[in-house]
């Protein structure tokens, strides 16, 4: 099974994606991981993805058509996996579905986790953290949020504000991302593809919607 993530900032995917990876051993494929092991690999692809980010532009479809197959040709494609960071646009999506009928496969399903603006902002807002041991809690979400105020649960001690995110800053780049995708979660759903998920709930709770939606449970 391969799927298309498309969530906007703040919508829960991290969530989603360790799920996946741990309860059903999902590989994920993040498109900037996929650039920047190339570019740290030193190989002459790598090298061009090098120089075309040192000058600050955007790798082209072509090129990034490439590094996706790459990626994908390196993997055992019987493990299922999931694609987050591309297809981000129509000529993209031809590019992958390409790339995919050489390899005899198809996409089946593209799961879009849905999140009002508010909700995001919310949540990126509450963002606090334990400075010794990194567990994540929200303050205004309603949910994740600290037994005692301002303390973790396990250390005992205060906890830390996680982001730089203004409210400004946030919603243009909610506002970026969906524009962005639009046409991707549009031409899916035509295609009958796309499983959406409230990602306004704890994201516990919509991924037991997800494994009911994609079947595996
Ligand atoms: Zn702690």
């Amino acid at each position: 099974m391969n799927l298309i993530f498309i969530a906007p900032p703040a919508a829960g995917k991290g969530t989603y994606c360790t799920l996946l990876k741990e309860k059903y051993g999902f590989n994920h494929i993040s498109a900037g991981d996929v650039l920047r092991e190339q570019v740290s690999s030193g190989s002459e692809i790598g090298n061009i993805v090098k120089n075309i980010m040192a000058k600050g532009e955007m790798v082209n479809d072509d090129l990034m058509a490439k590094l996706i197959e790459i990626k994908l040709n390196s993997l055992d494609l019987n493990v299922p996996f999931m694609l987050d960071g591309y297809p981000r646009k129509i000529n993209q999506v031809k590019d992958y579905e390409r790339i995919l009928k050489k390899l005899n496969l198809d996409v089946d399903k593209v799961l879009f986790i849905n999140i009002d603006k508010e909700t995001g902002l919310k949540r990126i807002l509450g963002r606090v953290t334990c400075p010794k041991c990194n567990k994540g809690y929200n303050t205004l979400t309603g949910y994740m949020s600290p037994k005692v105020e301002g303390i973790c649960d396990d250390c005992k001690i205060p906890l830390v504000k996680r982001t730089d995110d203004t409210k400004e800053a946030y919603e243009k780049r909610f506002d970026i991302y969906l524009n962005s995708t639009k046409e991707v979660l549009n031409y899916y759903k035509e295609k009958g593809k796309v499983i959406e998920i409230d990602g306004t709930k704890d994201p516990t709770t919509g991924f037991k919607e997800l494994e009911i939606l994609l079947g595996v449970k």
